[in-house]
């Protein structure tokens, strides 16, 4: 079994901690430490370390830089409430991990091996999980190719990385209902592409739309099928579930996994929660138009966004090219609330966990 060989960061002073701690924001506040492996074709995976959060020294020419072999996961860490930290279904991000790196000819990386280095780094850090409402330690595995060459082709080494950064509530808004972008100019996805995996590249043909939703003074983009522009696909970062009521109950319907959506964790989370309750569930094909006249007849109640970052967050209004629509009021709806008190309740040790989804240390 490959070990970790630790180099101790000089840890900041408690008061530091306890500032930044206070109000971390997303993304930018990380721990003292980081987690890396190396891997070479022919070897495998080598030289395992705990070491001091600090620049990486890369060729200029290093591939990943060049030309986007890179793959990205995110998973996030809690404070439970007997002091242990817990993870949140993160075997769930260690096989995606490696469904992305079989699309982007990258080394599969042991389930074993990943959980062990975010175990390693969450450890090492444990004073840096937050413990304030909303608040979590997020994760950040990452791996790029390490090849110094030019050349067009699969990197025969790479680097995987894990950082942690503290986190508080994902929007600034808090949890109110944000307002999102329908992108009509910009696809994110194209059948045959990258869309189910989560590839680094993904991420930066999404800003322009996501400039032009701030413009237009949204929150987030939603994103359009590639072919006809007519079906709904997912949010930037956020798979959307669209609620109505049949017979009595709750109805959630989402678009399928149709090779160019993210299959999120919490999508996979909330589909489960669902069923588990009764409640109908719908994978299909799901248009704008049929979105914007629900919307407008009431016949649609709810609509809500779903990714690690934001956990579940309400969508109360969605506007494009062709102006906008409200969506139950745009005020939250009970469904939304009742599954986003579910899964928080888990993912902080406070509910019952039925799925055995809040993971300890062994
Ligand atoms: N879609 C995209 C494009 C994403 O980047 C994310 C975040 N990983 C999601 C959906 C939600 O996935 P998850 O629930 O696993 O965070």
């Amino acid at each position: 079994m490959l070990e970790f060989d630790t180099v101790p960061a000089e840890r900041r002073p408690a008061e530091e901690r306890a500032a930044l701690l206070a109000d971390p924001g997303f993304g930018r506040v990380f721990t003292d430490h980081m987690v890396t492996i190396r891997y070479a074709e022919g070897k495998g995976w080598y030289d395992a370390r705990l070491e001091p959060f600090g620049p990486l020294s890369l060729s200029p020419a290093t591939a990943a830089l060049h030309y986007s072999q890179e793959l990205f996961e995110g998973l996030k860490a809690y404070a439970l409430p007997d002091g242990e930290v817990g993870l949140f279904r993160p075997q769930a991000n260690a096989r995606r991990l490696n469904t992305t790196a079989e699309r982007l000819a990258m080394p599969q990386l042991p389930e074993e091996l990943f959980l062990r280095a975010v175990w390693t780094l969450v450890e090492a850090d444990r004073e840096w999980v937050p413990t304030g409402e909303g608040q979590s330690l997020y994760l950040r595995p990452f791996m790029i190719a390490t090849d110094p060459f030019l050349g067009v082709r699969p990197s025969s080494e790479y680097l995987f990385v894990v950082i942690a950064s503290p986190s508080g509530s994902y929007f600034a808004g808090g949890a109110k209902p944000v307002t999102v972008w329908v992108s009509q100019d910009y696809s994110r996805a194209a059948p045959g592409g990258t869309g189910a995996v989560k590839a680094a590249a993904n991420y930066a043909v999404s800003l322009r739309a996501q400039a032009q939703a701030q413009e237009a003074g949204c929150d987030q983009t939603v994103f359009l099928d590639a072919v006809e522009h007519r079906w709904i696909e997912e949010s930037g970062s956020m798979n959307l579930f669209f609620v109505y009521e049949r017979d009595g109950a709750p109805l959630l319907v989402t678009p399928p996994l149709n090779g160019s959506i993210l299959p999120g964790v919490t999508r996979d989370s909330v589909l489960t929660l669902a069923r588990h309750r009764g409640w109908g569930v719908e994978e299909r094909p799901y248009s704008l138009e049929e979105w914007r006249s629900d919307a407008i007849s009431g016949a649609l109640r709810e609509t809500f966004a779903c990714g690690t970052g934001v956990v579940i967050t309400s969508i109360g209004t969605a506007r494009s090219r062709d102006g906008e629509f409200l969506i139950g009021g745009a005020a939250e709806g009970p469904v939304t609330s009742s599954i986003r008190d579910a899964i928080v309740g888990i993912q902080r040790g406070l509910a019952e966990d039925p799925f055995g989804w809040s993971l300890r240390r062994a």
